[in-house]
């Protein structure tokens, strides 16, 4: 499998370094025969190139089998015309990455926020509030006069059918339950067809119960009683608040792993950012994009009938939870160790 890592700012570089080595741990242990290629983003890839993504990299992701992004700095990157282009948007864009699935669950080895949970959000991932990206061309956010900014927020039947159908494919080796977020209260026409298409798309799985819910008081209902979900689908922004929410109640942010899927391409994410308060410190928690790319693998094994990236995916996650239960991990979820410290003791329980 032919990897472009791409390891980004801040805590990126240093959560990026302790997942490669569990990445080559892996390659080595189940013979998946790994080719780690590496290039400069964000703030690095601006010094080198001139631009946070350069052309060359969105077309090195293209023909990689798997992509590993870092976090980046975006709310640094303020003018596209000198090169300052959100790396997340432009490779979701260009790879029509449209879910973004974003587990959550808990894990023994340190006290719990609101009880066991494991959950999963389905976020459509190529529109929505995300104005950087809904638009053919130009910018679906603009300033009419000095005092009046408009942004436009797109909802197309398509996009929210596939994000859908995913999530109903993911509940069903699950329990069974999708639950609709929404705001249809209010924007009746946009968040209107939203439910619309994910309610054609239930039709074809009898077997999953469905029901919806208004994003606000979703926060109230997931922190109250996180248990009563399973996929949550949802659009963009809502899902990308709720997600840093529900991966907060696991436990900590840094166990915030994504996977983006589109059709023909794979992307791990950490979902959260590149936590400029904690970078440089080896204290950032690796286990966000560790997750990530054995989500990536098994996505990848799924697709090319290639078992032992599964076998591999499943490792991981093992060894992740051995880990955590024995406090070999960072201190936002009660563990000893820095991150380069928890990548190792990670990797060394994939050896044994
Ligand atoms: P953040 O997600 O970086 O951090 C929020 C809080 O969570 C901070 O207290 C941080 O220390 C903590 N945290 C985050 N990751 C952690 C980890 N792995 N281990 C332990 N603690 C962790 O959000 P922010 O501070 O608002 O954003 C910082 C920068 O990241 C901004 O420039 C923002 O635009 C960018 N950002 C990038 C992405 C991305 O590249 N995908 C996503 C979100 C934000």
């Amino acid at each position: 499998m032919h990897l472009l890592v791409l390891p980004g700012d801040g805590i990126g570089t240093e959560i990026t370094a302790a997942t490669l080595a569990v990445l080559r741990t892996v390659s080595d242990r189940f013979d998946l025969h790994l080719n780690i290629e590496e290039a400069a983003i964000g703030h690095a890839g601006l010094r080198a190139h001139g631009s946070t993504i350069h052309a060359d990299i969105v077309e090195k992701a293209r023909r990689a089998e798997g992509v590993v992004l870092g976090p980046t700095s975006t709310f640094e990157f303020k003018d596209p015309a000198r090169g300052e282009i959100n790396p997340s948007m432009m490779l979701r864009k260009s790879l029509d990455l449209f879910a973004n699935i974003r587990p959550a669950r808990t894990y023994a080895g340190f006290p719990l926020r609101c009880g066991e949970f494991d959950l999963i959000v389905a976020r459509e991932n190529t529109e929505g509030f995300y104005a950087d990206r809904n638009m053919e061309a130009g910018s679906g956010e603009m300033m009419v006069t000095k005092d009046v900014a408009i942004s436009l927020r797109r909802i197309t039947r398509a996009c929210s059918e596939r994000i859908a159908r995913a999530a109903f494919e993911l509940t069903m080796s699950r329990r069974k339950r999708v639950t609709i977020v929404h705001k249809a209260n209010v924007l009746k026409v946009t968040d209107g067809l939203f439910i619309e298409s994910c309610q054609k798309v239930a039709r074809d799985f009898p077997a999953v119960a469905v029901d919806d819910v208004i994003v606000d008081a979703m926060m109230a209902h997931v922190v109250r009683n996180p248990q009563r979900f399973d996929v949550i689908v949802t659009t963009n922004m809502y899902g990308d608040i709720l997600s840093d929410l529900t991966a907060e109640l696991s436990g900590s942010l840094g166990l915030a792993a994504s996977l983006n899927a589109g059709t023909d391409h794979g992307m791990a994410q950490a979902a959260h950012g590149s936590a400029p308060d904690i970078a440089g410190k080896n204290v950032a928690n690796p286990l966000s994009l560790i997750l990530s790319v054995a989500m990536l693998l098994a996505w990848h094994g799924r697709r090319r009938k290639a078992n032992a990236f599964q076998v591999a995916a499943a490792a991981i996650e093992k060894a992740v939870e051995a880990a955590i239960s024995a406090k070999e991990s960072t201190g936002d979820i009660g563990g000893r160790l820095g991150t380069r410290e928890t990548g190792e003791a990670v990797a060394a329980r994939l050896r044994a």
